[in-house]
């Protein structure tokens, strides 16, 4: 059967998947159930009563938990309400209203961010909504293409900040490289208030048996001359429960008491009593990798089954790949130039919903029109093996039209 008529087959099964997003399956959001009855009682350890207001830097038992999670000491974070994306949009909001202790509010000027591309989708609509210009850099296998990165922060003094997903990035699955690190750490920047956005979504996110670790960027920071630089970002949206977890901030002494003086505008405190029952559920790093050995249990066969998928329709494609990711939430399908919107089109005519073509871009705009995220998480896995194969044969449709 020819690739056309393997697509109009796969057309008749009548299949309707949304995979645009990497949302986690109702079975690991079940792996969290003890969430629901966490609580023996609503005061803190010191015996503050949590259902009130106050505590806009989080109860000192998360603080603590997150502070072990993230290796960083405790007073240098801030726990607060469910999504990290909240607080990465505020400290940017901050900065451009504010300015960072010592600065000139950013919004006085043009502000310009690097941008390693493919990337999170969020991110750039941050920098969109926020009027922030937005520079491409490329993606290497060890983390963004440092010499581009050096030279263009050293001669662009309007260029405030960056974006970094350091492990498991979404959605190449890249890894930063120790040297990449330091680099990032150490480089020179023409604005002195330069920023390093450092969302560490996928920290604990494994697929593969080894634990792949990330140089500690405060702390290369710091030995750099260099402690305000950045803002560390993590949560718990993929270990417990997407909607309700809760999020982390860690940054310099500094950064931490403006973020506070800031946050404290906005808010009379997150919500504490979520933050007592996930340090129950969460307790320390070995709780947390147990259960996080859990969701890789669920989640490997479903990204075994896309890769074996595309391997058996899609491996004698010239011009077609895709990664192999050892952690995190996504496989980047990579086309010939000029293939990924059309075959994101032609699934969607097949009844698979993906991520828009381009959305791993600044402006959703892929230059090359070459990448397609996939998010194997959410459908079952017979759904997800359906969707692999309809995915591959609209792939080789576009490519023969
Ligand atoms: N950062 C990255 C890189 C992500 O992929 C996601 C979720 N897709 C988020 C942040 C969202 O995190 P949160 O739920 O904590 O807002």
């Amino acid at each position: 059967m020819s690739a056309a008529d393997q697509y109009q087959a796969f057309k008749q099964l009548g299949l309707k998947l949304d995979m645009s997003r990497g949302k986690p399956a109702p079975e690991q959001l079940n792996l969290s159930n003890a969430l629901l009855d966490a609580l023996d009682g609503y005061k803190g350890a010191d015996g503050t009563d949590l259902r009130n207001y106050g505590g806009t830097v989080g109860i000192p038992e998360a603080r603590a938990l997150f502070a072990q999670l993230l290796d960083v000491p405790a007073a240098q974070v801030v726990v607060d309400g469910s999504a990290s994306l909240s607080l990465m949009h505020d400290v940017i909001v901050y900065h451009l209203l504010n300015g960072a202790p010592g600065h000139a509010p950013w919004v006085r000027e043009p502000v310009t961010f690097l941008c390693p591309v493919p990337g999170y989708d969020r991110h750039f609509s941050i920098c969109e909504a926020r009027g922030i210009k937005m520079i491409n850099v490329p993606m290497n296998q060890q983390g963004p293409d440092m010499d581009l990165v050096e030279q263009l922060v050293a001669q662009d003094a309007s260029i405030k900040g960056m974006w970094i997903v350091p492990k498991y990035s979404n959605p190449g699955g890249v890894v930063f490289s120790d040297q990449v690190v330091a680099r990032l750490a150490a480089m020179k920047t023409a604005a002195p208030d330069f920023r390093l956005m450092w969302d560490d979504a996928y920290r604990f996110h494994h697929l593969g048996e080894h634990k792949l670790a990330v140089a500690n960027i405060l702390d290369a920071c710091a030995k750099a001359g260099n402690p305000d630089r950045a803002f560390v970002f993590a949560s718990s949206s993929k270990v417990s429960w997407a909607g309700s977890g809760i999020a982390a901030l860690a940054a310099s002494p500094a950064n931490i008491a403006w973020w506070t003086k800031h946050a404290g505008i906005r808010s009379i405190g997150p919500d504490k009593i979520n933050q007592l029952r996930h340090v129950q559920l969460l307790k320390d790093v070995p709780t947390l990798e147990a259960l996080m050995e859990q969701h890789r249990q669920l989640l490997k066969p479903k990204f075994d089954a896309v890769l074996e998928q595309f391997q058996q329709h899609l491996g004698e494609v010239p011009g077609v790949s895709w990664t192999r990711p050892e952690g995190g939430y996504f496989i980047d399908l990579v086309t010939p130039d000029g293939a990924a919107r059309r075959t994101v089109a032609l699934a969607k005519e097949a009844g698979i919903t993906l991520t828009p073509a381009g959305a791993a871009f600044p402006y959703g705009v892929d230059p090359k029109d070459r990448h397609i995220r996939i998010a194997p998480s959410f459908p079952s896995l017979d759904e997800i093996t359906k969707a692999a194969q309809g995915i591959a044969l609209s792939l080789k449709v576009a490519l023969a039209s």
